[in-house]
Formats: structure tokens, C-alpha cells, sequence
């Protein structure tokens, strides 16, 4: 499946969520959702029933849509999560939460998950002093993300992280050092971390089918 390049506001607007995709932008009264709250399409503001199955696929899409994930690694990190110990929902969320291209955008460094995804795919950061350029790495505890020397030259970052944490809070599970753009994994991110508006019980539901 291509990766989608339609307008992402009409994704929230499927989801009758914000899901956050644009940046600053989600944060204005310019938002897609605030200005058209009902879904895309000529018949987006018809009434209509959804059945049980309906509620659950939408809670799946959203999730994915929120990380940008696609529906087989999507599958594969449910299987992850189904043999790991613990609360399988729960462990969907904190599998996703601990993605390198997430940590980057909660960092500070891209507006966007997307834009995060792309900055991981060119190379700008290592982790624990090593190249990593898969946006889907996992992050574990005491691990350490950094911009590259050659990035850190850049004024873009500097400007991107004052701008972007301005109006983001930070989650208690990373620290971020500003000045040298260094964020560390304090702990893993456990479901009160998680901020999406997500019923993580209905995607393990429709996946155990
Ligand atoms: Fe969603 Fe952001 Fe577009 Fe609003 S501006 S509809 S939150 S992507």
C-alpha cells in the first residue's frame, strides 16, 4: 500500500477526532476539524448508523493514523504486543510511543510525526552513539537520542525545538537537553503517558477476531 499524500486534515475529519498531523496548525482556529467538524465527502454530513465492527475498525485506523503506521506493521506489532507480559492494549500504545520517529517529534524536533519520520530517514540522529535511520526502532529505557554533529550546525533544529515546545508539553518519560540536543529514555511510556484519545480495548478486540 503507497504511502497516503491527500490533505491529512480530512483524516481527522474521518476519525471525528484531531489527531494532531500538522503542527502549530492543529493548534489554530485554521484546523480542519474546527472549521468542518463532520466527515469528508459528499455525504459526510449524513446521519448514519455504525455497527459494532464499524466502531472498532475506526478506532484502529485512527491509532494508525495518529503514528502514521501502516496495517501490516501494524499486525506485526500487535503480535509484539500479545507475547510481551502485561495488558496487551496497553502494550500496543507503548510499542508505538516508543518509536524513534515519535520520540523525535515529542522531542521537539519536527512539528509532525511525518516530518519526524523524514528527518529519522535522512540521517540527522544517532542513538546511543550509533547511526539510526529506521523510524520504527524501538526505544528502551537509559537509551540516548542526538542530533548528528553536522545537524547541530543547522539553526533549523534550534528554532524547531524552541518553536515546537512552546506550545507541546514534554512527557515525563524523556529529558530533554536543549542545549545540546540530546534527549534520553528516562522510562518506558506507560499508559497514563499516552495523551490520544484512544479506547485501546476495541483494536485488541477487532484483532482477536
Ligand atoms: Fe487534524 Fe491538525 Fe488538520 Fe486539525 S489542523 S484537522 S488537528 S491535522
Amino acid at each position: 500500500m503507497a504511502r497516503y499524500i491527500g490533505s491529512v486534515c480530512k483524516l481527522c475529519r474521518r476519525e471525528n477526532d484531531k489527531l494532531f498531523l500538522k503542527g502549530t496548525r492543529c493548534f489554530t482556529d485554521k484546523c480542519g476539524m474546527e472549521r468542518r467538524p463532520y466527515p469528508p465527502g459528499q455525504h459526510g454530513q449524513r446521519r448514519t448508523k455504525i455497527s459494532d465492527f464499524g466502531i472498532q475498525l475506526r478506532e484502529k485506523q485512527k491509532l494508525k493514523r495518529i503514528y502514521g503506521i501502516k496495517e501490516k506493521p501494524m499486525r506485526n506489532l500487535f503480535g509484539t504486543a500479545v507475547r510481551m507480559k502485561g495488558v496487551t492494549g496497553e502494550n500496543v500504545l507503548s510499542l508505538l510511543e516508543r518509536r524513534l520517529d515519535n520520540v523525535v517529534y515529542k522531542a521537539g524536533f519536527a512539528a509532525s510525526r511525518n516530518e519526524a519520520r523524514q528527518l529519522v530517514k535522512h540521517n540527522h540522529f544517532i542513538l546511543n552513539g550509533r547511526k539510526a535511520t529506521i523510524p520504527s526502532m524501538k526505544v528502551s529505557k537509559n537509551d540516548v537520542i542526538e542530533l548528528k554533529s553536522k545537524s547541530k550546525e543547522s539553526s533549523k533544529f534550534k528554532n524547531a525545538i524552541e518553536n515546537n515546545l512552546s506550545y507541546r508539553e514534554v512527557p515525563s518519560w524523556i529529558d530533554i537537553d536543549k542545549d545540546n540536543y540530546k534527549t534520553t529514555v528516562k522510562d518506558l511510556p506507560k499508559r497514563e503517558d499516552i495523551t490520544a484519545s484512544i479506547e485501546e480495548r476495541l483494536i485488541v478486540e477487532l484483532y482477536s477476531k
